[in-house]
């Protein structure tokens, strides 16, 4: 990336794949590092609305949501990602 925070033109395609290929293991590593945080806390609710901040995906208002603090950490992410957090958690209880 330049000072100017823009990918140069020739690398944003390289970018852009490399981006899809790793991104559902981007999302794993993201979930297990709050899955193996000791005293992680999870809170559920009902959307006011927003995204993701995993997987950028829209949370429609009032589609389930979770919140998951790991101390200072704290992420809103959707259904799909909350899965992928839970089969973590169970690696993360069974080490
Ligand atoms: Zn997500």
């Amino acid at each position: 990336m330049t000072a100017g925070g823009r990918w140069p033109r020739a690398d944003a395609s390289a970018t852009a794949c490399a981006i899809v290929l790793t991104y559902r293991a981007h999302r794993r590593t993201i979930l297990r590092a709050f899955a193996w945080y000791p005293a992680v806390k999870t809170f559920v609710g009902s959307s006011r609305g927003g995204l993701c901040a995993v997987c950028r995906g829209l949370i429609r208002l009032n589609d389930v949501e979770y919140d998951v603090e790991a101390g200072p950490w704290k992420v809103r992410i959707d259904v799909s990602c909350y899965r992928l957090f839970v089969e973590e958690m169970s690696d993360a209880l069974r080490a």
